[in-house]
């Protein structure tokens, strides 16, 4: 259940491992986040490797009895698909809430997200969050790159000149199957992600692994783009606030 990236790549594997996946999600494609085309090209492989794409089903609720079946709404009609087992692939939340963050003074997004300023500190100095659970992208290749961020301003931020700015920059990702899909954004709205699209090689995403070739989009693009230690980025004196 759920036709985003992890979802897909569960099902794909799952139906290589020899299950009979049936995939469906109530959006109308899957990777709804992406253009359209890429969505088209993916259902048409994971079609064609014998998965049951079911998009525009909305789950209304499973029933378990002698056999397992969930109830899916497809545009008014409710659809009966019977299942042995099943994954919920329908996004992740940081589990923030039962640790005391609030008491210690440190903010929380709506979605659960610690709130932290474009240095990654939250609303205490000395505590810095980094990864998904400081969003806003859960990829491998951000988490990363935040880390080298917040550890960075952890230890040395009490000289300015060598705090590391997390404000602009384009962060990507890839899609393995069939061949690489790749995408590349901004992470803050800036005018150099144009220019910056222009220069990615996207021919080298087929052939390379996708946690490199990302973390290569990413940390090339982005540490390039972001400000670098030792040049523009100074202290802010604002409070990280909630998105
Ligand atoms: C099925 C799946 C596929 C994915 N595929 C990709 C992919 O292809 N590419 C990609 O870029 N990203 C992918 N991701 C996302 C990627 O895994 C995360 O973005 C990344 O792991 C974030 O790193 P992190 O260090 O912030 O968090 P995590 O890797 O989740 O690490 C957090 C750690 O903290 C521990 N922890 C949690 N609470 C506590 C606590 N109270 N006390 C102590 N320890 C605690 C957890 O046990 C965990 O080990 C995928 C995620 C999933 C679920």
């Amino acid at each position: 259940m759920g036709a985003g990236p992890i979802g897909c790549e569960l099902a794909q594997s799952f139906q290589r491992l020899g299950s009979q996946v049936t995939l469906i999600d109530m959006a109308d494609r899957v990777l709804p986040k992406e253009d359209a085309d890429v969505s088209a090209l993916l259902a048409d492989v994971l079609r064609g490797e014998g998965i049951d794409v079911l998009t525009s089903h909305k789950a209304v609720r499973f029933e378990v009895g002698a056999q397992k079946r969930l109830i899916a709404d497809n545009e008014g009609v409710s659809v009966e698909i019977p299942f042995d087992e099943v994954i919920v692939a329908v996004g992740r939340r940081a589990h923030t809430e039962s640790l005391g963050l609030a008491e210690l003074g440190i903010g929380l997004n709506r979605d659960g997200t610690v709130v932290v300023d474009e240095y990654l500190r939250t609303g205490v100095p000395n505590i810095f969050a980094c990864g998904d659970v400081a969003g806003p992208y859960q990829f491998t290749h951000m988490a990363s790159h935040q880390a080298w961020y917040a550890a960075v301003n952890a230890l040395f931020r009490a000289i300015p000149e060598v705090q590391g700015q997390l404000r602009r920059g384009a962060v990507g990702d890839v899609y393995r199957p069939p061949k690489s899909l790749a995408w590349v954004c901004q992470l803050m709205k800036r005018k150099r992600t144009a220019s910056m699209l222009k220069s990615l090689d996207t021919n080298s995403h087929t052939s390379i692994a996708r946690s490199r070739t990302a973390k290569r989009a990413a940390s090339s693009r982005c540490s390039r783009s972001a400000d670098p230690i030792g040049s523009s980025a100074r202290p802010s004196s604002r409070r990280p606030r909630a998105n």
